[in-house]
């Protein structure tokens, strides 16, 4: 398949998904993930329309990033995030979903204000509570809502998370509902009081987008299904 085919096959997956659950598919925002895969991949599909995309190693990013200057690319960083690349990502980045720790919302907001932006940002939840993933335990969301809210150059969108691998790419719904109604509950205890809805769930790769569209996301995170199967692991 061409590259124009596959992202026309993951769209109409979308859009199957969301005919199925009675939600507009202009609600879903793919995100087209190109970690590993070259700057020629992503110009490929920017030229095809396509306008988010997605990257986890900063480094690789950047190279990316500049090389494709002249295209209108609305960049969103989902990997995990070490402290002293704030900065770089801050200046790099429109959206950052994989914010999981308040220091790094902390400085995030930081570099942001001296970039003179306001970053969009998700906090990154742990949702099944595993030992080698990152993200804040669904206990702690609460508090980190109120606290990114008080930070003038980020603007909290929502909640992202990645749920335990499984051979049945339908077992995702119920983790994916749960980080649903963690939205829900952050949306009704301090809506009113402290600012803007979140508005995003960032849910969904390319095996079980079908269960994230169904439970409400906002933001699918497509890598395999667009680009073909990673060959190497890129440098963090
Ligand atoms: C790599 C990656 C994806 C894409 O996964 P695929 O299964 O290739 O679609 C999505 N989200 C995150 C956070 C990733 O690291």
């Amino acid at each position: 398949m061409s590259p124009a085919d596959r992202l026309y096959a993951v769209r109409s997956r979308i859009s199957e998904a969301a005919r199925g659950s009675g939600r507009n598919k202009h609600d879903i925002t793919l995100i087209a993930v190109s970690k590993t895969h070259p700057a020629s991949a992503v110009r490929q599909l920017a030229l095809e329309g396509h306008t988010d995309f997605g990257e986890n190693y900063l480094k690789e990013a950047a190279g990316k990033i500049h090389e494709l200057e002249s295209l209108s690319i609305v960049w969103h960083f989902i990997g995990h995030i070490q402290s002293n690349k704030c900065s770089e990502i801050a200046e790099l980045f429109d959206w950052v979903h994989s914010v999981d720790r308040l220091k790094i919302a902390r400085r995030l907001n930081d570099a942001a204000g001296q970039f003179g932006k306001r970053l969009n940002v998700l906090i990154q939840v742990n949702i099944d509570g595993e030992a080698s993933k990152s993200g804040v335990s669904p206990d702690q969301v609460p508090d980190m809502v109120e606290a990114i809210r008080g930070f003038t150059h980020l603007q909290l969108r929502g909640l992202m998370t990645i749920p335990k691998p499984s051979d049945d790419p339908q077992q995702a719904r119920e983790p994916y509902k749960r980080l649903h109604d963690l939205l829900d509950a952050a949306n009704s205890q301090s809506a009113s009081v402290n600012g803007a809805r979140l508005d995003c769930l960032s849910m969904g790769m390319s095996a079980d987008l079908e269960a994230a569209v169904a439970e409400g996301a906002s933001h699918v995170r497509i890598g395999t299904a667009l680009f073909g199967p990673r060959h190497y692991p890129a440098e963090a």
